[in-house]
């Protein structure tokens, strides 16, 4: 393989890489549900808790200066790395889900009315579908549900024919964590926007593959979590314009969030301190910003070509396997395969990869709706991550080739 950077080093950086699992070297492929941690973020948070532990945004001395400092150092650092216009955008939350909650909820009850629609699609994750799918029923609104063609694609045509003057919001993954597929947002936000209808895009399986950047993509939201992008649990952020961001009510409310609360009114704080109530989790953002200095030093650019490289990779590999069907086989995909062998129980499949020491998920992979669509039991899922390599990849064939001559 044409080496892009530096495997051996960027392994050694990640300390659980050298685990024995079984008296196996640990395979990691279940980077989709969450990543493992370079040594630079966990140094951040013990640095933060050895040097600078202190709750921000409310003292005048010395440690909680520095630490609110730093906290909203961090802010302009995601600013840059997804090229935000300013920092009033960037909401810090615990995930993708809570960003997906907030939108839902303050969006709805601002902007969704009996009647209206909300559009999404079959593929998404129920991070992303229920809480539409409440809102909707609460507010007496449609939510609309886009297919997918046989390759895991959506069609333009079939979005295009939903959207209509009820349309209040188009709602989907940027990155599908069952198929892989990279949708065509550009077009889909373009479309949208010739009848002036927000787009919000989940990009909690995006922000890890590939260079973000919200202005080029116009979209009007963008919600992803920390820990599926090295950094650590219990972070997110929700990028939103500021048009939108303005008129939203609140989503929680407590300190933080106030400018002056008097016994019988409240009045709110401005962006985007408005949408952070209470103490949020600074050592976890101190973290997060260890992990995307560590991400632009590799550079997104060079993630995204290595991990095609593995993907490309995975799928010549697995094809030469008799048996194992793909799910999800678009033309754009990012680093994961999601499959079947023959009529294997993917639950079976997943415990026998795993006494050879390799970490994959299986099951329905929290996209209920996708699953039955494809009349599927759930699938096998490997995703891969730039600390992965070609031979990992051989270890898991050897696996799956363990589980055809199990079950035949
Ligand atoms: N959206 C997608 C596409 C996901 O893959 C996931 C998690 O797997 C989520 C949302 C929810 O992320 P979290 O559990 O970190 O909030």
């Amino acid at each position: 393989m044409n080496m892009i950077f530096n495997i051996e080093k960027i392994r050694a950086d990640f300390p659980i890489l050298q685990r024995q699992i079984y008296n196996r070297p640990l395979v990691y492929f279940d980077n989709a549900a969450s990543t493992q941690k370079p040594r630079q973020v966990i140094d951040a948070i013990a640095r933060y808790y050895e040097h600078d532990n202190c709750n921000i945004h409310r003292g005048v001395h010395y440690l909680s200066v520095k630490a609110t400092e730093d906290y909203e150092e961090t802010r302009r650092e995601v600013r840059d790395f997804i090229n935000a216009k300013n920092t009033r955008e960037i909401i810090f939350t615990k995930g993708a889900t809570e960003s997906l909650n907030l939108v839902a909820s303050s969006f709805g009850r601002q902007y969704v009315a009996e009647g209206d629609e909300v559009i999404t699609t079959i593929m998404e994750h129920h991070s992303n579908f229920v809480p539409w799918q409440v809102m909707c029923r609460e507010r007496g609104a449609v939510l609309r549900v886009a297919g997918i063609n046989e390759q895991g694609e959506l069609d333009l045509a079939e979005i295009s024919g939903m959207i209509s003057e009820k349309t209040r919001l188009i709602a989907l993954a940027h990155v599908s964590n069952v198929l892989g597929t990279i949708n065509p947002v550009k077009e889909i936000i373009s479309l949208a926007h010739l009848h002036n209808i927000p787009v919000l895009l989940d990009g909690a399986q995006g922000i890890s593959h590939l260079p973000v950047d919200v202005q080029d993509l116009d979209c009007d939201f963008y919600c992803f979590s920390g820990h599926k992008m090295y950094a650590p649990m219990g972070t997110g952020v929700l990028y939103g314009k500021e048009k939108y961001l303005e008129e939203m009510p609140p989503y929680q409310l407590g300190g933080e969030m106030i400018r002056d609360v008097y016994i019988d009114h409240t009045t709110f704080n401005e962006l985007p301190y408005k949408f952070e109530a209470g103490t949020p989790n600074v050592e976890g953002v101190a973290g997060l910003h260890a992990a995307i200095l560590y991400l632009k030093e590799i550079g997104m650019e060079n993630i995204a070509a290595y991990e095609d490289q593995l993907l490309r990779y995975a799928t010549a590999r697995l094809s030469e396997i008799e048996g194992v069907r793909f799910y999800g086989t678009a033309a754009h995909k990012a680093s994961l395969v999601s499959f079947l062998i023959g009529d294997v129980h993917p639950y079976d499949a997943g415990m026998i990869i795993d006494k050879m020491g390799v970490a994959v998920r299986t099951g329905h992979h929290c996209a209920m709706p996708l699953i039955d669509f494809m009349k599927i039991p759930g699938t096998v899922r490997a995703s891969f991550a730039f600390y992965n390599t070609e031979e990992e990849i051989d270890q898991l064939v050897i696996a799956i080739r363990k589980v055809r001559e199990m079950f035949s």
